[in-house]
């Protein structure tokens, strides 16, 4: 069985509110990312996790569109790491699991399929973009060093587990009190070798608010 877990739990401290729930479109901007996990033939079931006061609120939303894989609505917790975690608890312990943040809409339905397909043979792969700008270290206003640019590349999520591996690096981190910002972060720690994939230069995550700005534009495209 393959799960998605999408992630709305956040409260957006740096963007000023909850950007996941921003209407884009007529619609909330989580919406754009249910769908199409919904809709990938590669996807069983699907957790949504976000705040406590909006789960009624999700729960609708998936039964107004459809959305008939959204399995349960559950509350996140203090970090995304905690969020993860609840779902995490959910899951049975064999299959596989792609988690996503819903502030990438544009996540499509063939990065789900490349995701599945390679999950199996990696038991743990992430989609991955090279960065073309020079990337320095700087501590109060000052140069440390500049890091090796072909060495370096932007993460995004959908990010693909074996459940029992992603289960088991979860149960690791927490007893060692480590906190990271994405799962597979939790699985290098553990010491099992991520797989890398190349990501899409569309699978934008909302950070400011004028991302917003061209994600209106492709997500109008997406609802055609
Ligand atoms: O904070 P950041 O932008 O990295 O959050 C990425 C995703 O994780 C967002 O979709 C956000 O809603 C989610 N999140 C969560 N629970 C938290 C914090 C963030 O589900 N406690």
């Amino acid at each position: 069985m393959n799960f998605a877990i999408i992630l709305a739990a956040g409260r957006g401290q740096r963007f000023g509110g909850l950007k996941q729930f921003l209407m884009v479109n007529k619609k909330p901007l989580i919406y754009y990312s249910i769908v199409k996990f919904n809709r990938s033939p590669f996807v069983d079931k699907i957790i949504l996790v976000t705040l406590q006061e909006k789960i009624n609120y999700l729960k609708m939303l998936a039964s107004k569109y459809q959305l008939n894989k959204t399995q349960a609505v559950i509350a996140g917790g203090k970090e995304r790491q905690d969020s993860v975690y609840n779902a995490l608890k959910l899951l049975p312990d064999n299959g596989y699991v792609a988690i996503h943040d819903a502030v990438r809409p544009l996540v499509s339905l063939s990065l789900i399929k490349k995701g599945f397909l390679l999950v199996k043979k990696h038991r743990a792969c992430i989609p991955v973009l090279p960065i073309y700008d020079t990337v320095k270290e700087v501590k109060n206003h000052r140069v440390i060093k500049t890091l090796e640019r072909s060495q370096l590349y932007y993460v995004q999520t959908p990010q693909f587990f074996e459940i029992a591996l992603l289960k088991k690096a979860y149960a690791h981190a927490y007893k060692q009190n480590i906190y990271q910002t994405d799962d597979a972060g939790i699985v290098e720690f553990l010491g099992t070798p991520v797989f890398t994939f190349e990501g899409e230069k569309t699978n934008i995550k909302i950070t400011e608010k004028n991302d917003l700005i061209i994600i209106k534009k492709l997500c109008q495209k997406e609802l055609q």
